[in-house]
């Protein structure tokens, strides 16, 4: 089964995505961490994709193209994918509905995490991840259990993105706006569009979206 979730930044498509990829045995595809973990190796695509990502806009189709489809290529995908932050605009829609086509595979759900705007910035700027194992955290809604210290590793150094900043994030959502919500339609005419209220709390987003893939 491969599935995409849509959805605002901050919407909570990654936080669902981890939690879906062990219920179903899925692999997360984020080209977001994929870009990140190039701008920290410093490779070609890294240094390209920076100075977009930093002002909130979009990294070209090209790039994340090609990402996705050398990834697609590895043998553990072949369980099923869930799409996070991929494809961003139409035409990595219809780029990625030919790379499935010519594996054989095809696109099961496209599940919009729908979030309106006010609820967005202070969930984006609050966010924060343990710097060791990548579990992440909200200054209000999800703080760790004993301050500064991960629950999940005990970690005790934590990262905040660079783009997570009111202004970015301004930016950030005017690019969802103008260039991914056109995925909607073009999903919603495949027959494969359902949407899940993402104003809940993260545990009842996960049973709704678990009660349309079964
Ligand atoms: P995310 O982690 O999904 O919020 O992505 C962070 C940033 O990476 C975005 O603001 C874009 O600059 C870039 N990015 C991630 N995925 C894509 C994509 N599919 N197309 C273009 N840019 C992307």
């Amino acid at each position: 089964m491969n599935l995409v979730l849509l959805g605002p930044p901050g919407g909570g498509k990654g936080t669902q995505a981890k939690r879906l990829m062990d219920k179903y045995g899925l692999v997360q595809l984020s080209t977001g961490d994929m870009l990140r973990a190039a701008v920290a190796s410093g490779s070609e695509v890294g240094k390209k994709a920076k100075a977009v990502m930093d002002a909130g806009q979009l990294v070209t189709d090209d790039i994340v193209i090609g990402i996705i489809q050398d990834r697609l290529k590895q043998p553990d995908t072949k369980s099923g994918v869930i799409f996070d932050g991929f494809p961003r605009t139409v035409a990595q829609a219809e780029a990625l509905d030919a790379m499935l086509k010519s594996m054989n595979l095809t696109m099961g759900h496209a599940i919009e995490i729908r979030v309106p705007d006010e609820f967005l910035i202070e969930r984006i700027t609050g966010r924060f991840t343990c710097a060791k194992c990548g579990a992440g955290y909200h200054d209000k809604y999800q703080k760790p259990k004993k301050d500064g210290v991960c629950d999940s590793c005990g970690g005790t150094e934590f990262t905040r993105r660079a783009d997570d900043n009111a202004e970015t994030v301004k930016k950030r959502l005017d690019a969802y706006h103008a260039q991914t919500a056109p995925l909607l339609p073009y999903y919603e005419k495949q027959g494969i569009l359902k949407v899940v209220d993402g104003t809940q709390d993260i545990g009842k987003v996960t049973a709704d979206l678990a009660a349309i893939l079964g």
